[in-house]
């Protein structure tokens, strides 16, 4: 447990906003994609900035060092979010969903 910066209220260590205010209790939250491995790519890091501007910064790595970097707006990340999300192969339906969803 911790106190929130903005109204003082216990909050989980885990959390990543205050239950009681509302506040974000981490500046930004970062993630790192290995990029593919048949083609010798590096990784993606995307890190998402929860303080104001908030924006998410997608970073090209090759070993230690950044080739290239970008931020997006909340709105541009939630195009490539959705983007991804309608290209991407779903996984298939099991034989039971199959079967009940004709029912
Ligand atoms: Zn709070």
């Amino acid at each position: 447990m911790r106190s929130c910066r903005g109204c003082g209220g216990e909050v989980q260590d885990d959390f990543r906003f205050c239950p009681h205010c509302g506040k974000a209790q981490r500046t930004k939250i970062v993630e790192y994609f290995q990029g593919h491995p048949e083609v010798g790519d590096g990784g993606l890091r995307v890190s998402v900035y929860l303080t104001e501007p908030q924006h998410a910064r997608l970073s090209v790595w090759r070993g230690d060092e950044v080739e290239a970097a970008i931020s997006l707006d909340p709105h541009e990340s939630g195009r490539l979010a959705r983007f991804l999300l309608s290209v991407t192969k779903q996984p298939q339906q099991s034989f039971v969903s199959r079967v009940l969803s004709r029912l």
